[in-house]
């Protein structure tokens, strides 16, 4: 059976160059042209099965947002595939993605960007089932938005008013509805909770959790956030510098984290470490720039771990025991 989404080597790279003039560089008594390419998101690969919660964890800037916005077709991917139930769509078009987009849908961090300002709610939640040609009529539309609105915890009384009548958490639960409308299989979730008020974030994630049991769609949930992360997922990745670095279990890698990163993203984080009393593990150091990714593993300009060989090959990730992926040289020996 085919994996509802399947990730293949992704690439995603953008062109920060600034202007001609600038790029110009004297190097070795020669005049060269410069380009600067930021290396958003490098080689990846995951799948997500029907009716599974994948949580892509990672600090800020690692990719993971990109990946979401490269799935989408927001960004046309460099290099790598993207399959939506065995289909290959990554080099569909606006039209083609058209029914794709029925099967995927989004949520994005910012409830208010990505809302429209000028039109009121109704129109935002009809508006998907109306481009993705849904066979039904006008009034079974707006019956079917009604009710969506309703499951979100919105009434009557809300569906004529605009978007900046609404405070932050219930612009998310309009977009949560408006994702919903065409009844998606998967739903990839960027950040959906980091920008409301700490008050309101548990009741939209179990909102969006109740959503997925009723529907039984899939998530990709993308956040920082480690404690709402092991909440929901039932497996992770963790991303650093572009990279997939170990994929599992949601459990399995919080209670035994293998990757080098992830015992320190984990050790690091208040909520997390302390709780299953993971060994903190001091790494040194800055992310490294996206510009200029290191030779060898990505992680090995902060590694505490690190040997000749990291300097040398890029670890792919791979399984060495069951369930588990790891992109790490150390665990080899
Ligand atoms: Fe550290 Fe080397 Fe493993 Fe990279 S491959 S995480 S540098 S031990």
């Amino acid at each position: 059976m085919n994996h509802l989404l399947e990730i293949n080597e992704l690439e995603q790279r953008f062109d920060v160059s600034p202007g001609f003039f600038d790029r110009l560089k004297i190097r070795n008594g020669r005049l060269r042209y410069q380009k600067s390419i930021v290396h958003a998101v490098n080689g990846v690969n995951f799948q997500i099965d029907r009716g599974e919660v994948f949580g892509l964890v990672g600090e800020s800037g690692c990719g993971k947002s990109t990946i979401a916005k490269t799935i989408i077709k927001l960004y046309e991917p460099v290099a790598g595939q993207i399959k939506i139930d065995g289909e290959d769509i990554t080099s569909y078009d606006y039209k083609k993605m058209i029914p794709v987009r029925k099967i995927v849908q989004m949520i994005f961090q910012d409830p208010y960007a990505s809302l429209n300002p000028r039109i009121k709610v109704l129109d935002i939640i009809t508006e998907p089932m109306a481009i993705g040609g849904a066979a039904l009529g006008k009034a079974e539309i707006r019956e079917k938005a009604m009710e969506l609105l309703r499951r979100v915890g919105l009434g009557k009384e809300h569906v004529n008013r605009y978007p900046h009548q609404f405070s932050g958490g219930q612009r998310q639960r309009i977009g949560i509805a408006r994702a919903l409308s065409v009844e998606p299989e998967l739903v990839i979730a960027d950040e959906p909770v980091s920008a409301l008020d700490v008050s309101i974030q548990a009741q939209i994630l179990n909102l969006m959790m109740d959503l997925k049991d009723e529907f039984g769609f899939s998530y990709l949930f993308i956040t920082h956030d480690l404690s709402v992360v092991r909440h929901i997922s039932d497996r992770i990745g963790v991303m650093y510098l572009g990279f997939l670095v170990e994929t599992g279990p949601c459990d399995d890698v919080f209670l035994n984290p293998r990757h080098p990163y992830t015992k320190a993203l984990l050790s690091a984080a208040p909520s997390v470490g302390e709780k299953l009393h993971i060994d903190p593990l001091d790494i040194k150091g800055e992310v490294p720039t996206a510009l200029e990714l290191p030779p060898g593993c990505s992680f090995q300009t902060r590694c505490p771990f690190a040997f000749d060989r990291c300097i040398q090959e890029r670890p792919r990730l791979i399984s060495r025991v069951s369930d588990r992926m790891e992109a790490c040289h150390l665990l080899d020996n």
